[in-house]
């Protein structure tokens, strides 16, 4: 590497942390932290591989809001509020381009969501991004997947399909290119529901983020909560008529139920708590009720249906 690990650290991403937390940031073999009183610590880490999760030539831009919004998106599900990220970059050479935008653009985001890069490690190889997400919830509080309850709300986020769109677009091209800019905003830059997340702490009686699909991170949920099940309005979920515009009725409701990568939220919220949905800082959609029969039946406008070589099918194979 004409750059130096240690010259690529320093210059792109050694920027001192302000925050009162971060005792001792990048430069030293450990960050060193501190968890207020009071907070437990959240962690989760995700990994985005040339190849397997984008296609070779993709901005670091790009990346880098992919990697921030998947990686926040799990604290969101929990409830918790951010606080500090740790980067690993496989590079196969220091690309100064590349490393400029990636490094701008994540600096960017760390901001705007209060998060401090505190370390991290850098070395040759193929493309792979890792981000390891911490945040703080209060002690014994949490959202999670267990603890959906017979009767419950099942409510989504946002709209459902829009970054299985913005991928089919990048795959196939776009039939109609009107949209292709709102779709692969949200393939590559998805929002983390984190204010969303922290309100529903202490109200949800489960939650999940929606990286797989909707049946399929619903039945986690379900699964998780004792072996319950779901009945599901399809005409509730929310598919933006951007996707429908492009794609057609058909697919976008296949990609809202199936299709991974929205990172919106599914929870499940006592019907008491009804009234909540109006306020919250997001859309949220009321799409069906928990249930006590270990399933999940679907409705098409008051009509039981299937959806045709998809979700339900794959519901089933994945928890068999
Ligand atoms: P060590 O060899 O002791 O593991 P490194 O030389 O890999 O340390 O890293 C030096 C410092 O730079 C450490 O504080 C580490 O956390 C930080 N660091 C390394 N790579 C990155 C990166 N990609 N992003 C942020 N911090 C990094
Ligand atoms: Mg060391």
């Amino acid at each position: 590497m004409s750059l130096s690990e240690f010259e690529l650290i320093q210059r792109y991403f050694a920027e001192a942390s302000t925050d009162a937390s971060v005792a001792l940031g990048i430069g030293d073999d450990c960050a060193v932290l501190s968890v207020p009183t009071g907070q437990q610590l959240a962690v989760s880490i995700d990994s985005l591989v040339q190849g397997t999760h984008f296609l070779e030539g993709t901005p670091a831009d790009l990346l880098a809001s992919r990697l921030f919004g998947s990686a926040l998106s799990d604290l969101a599900a929990m409830g918790a509020t951010p606080a500090w990220l740790t980067l690993a970059l496989t590079l196969p050479e220091p690309d100064e381009d590349w490393l400029q935008l990636f490094s701008s653009r994540l600096a960017q985001l760390c901001n705007e969501y209060h998060v401090s890069l505190v370390g991290g490690d850098t070395t040759k190889g193929p493309l792979t991004l890792s981000a390891q997400v911490h945040g703080f919830l209060p002690r014994d509080h949490r959202l999670t997947r267990a603890g959906a309850k017979v009767g419950d709300l099942i409510c989504v986020s946002g709209c459902l399909g829009d970054s299985r769109g913005g991928l089919d677009g990048l795959l196939n091209g776009f039939e109609n290119h009107t949209e292709a800019g709102y779709l692969l905003e949200r393939f590559y830059a998805p929002t983390p529901r984190i204010e969303l997340g922290k309100i529903l702490l202490g109200k949800a009686n489960s939650c999940i983020d929606i990286s797989d699909g909707l049946l399929s991170d619903l039945s986690h949920i379900l699964k998780a909560s004792g072996g319950l099940g779901a009945r599901l309005q399809l005409e509730a979920v929310p598919i933006s008529s951007q996707l429908i515009a492009t794609f057609g009725e058909e697919s976008a409701r296949q990609w809202a139920l199936t299709g991974g990568e929205d990172f919106e939220l599914c929870f499940t919220l006592p019907p008491n708590y009804l009234a909540l949905l109006s306020q919250l800082p997001v859309p949220v959609a009321v799409i069906g009720k928990v249930t006590d029969r270990a399933d999940i039946e679907l409705f098409l406008r008051g009509e039981p249906c299937q959806i045709q070589g998809s979700g339900y099918d794959h519901f089933q194979r994945k928890d068999d």
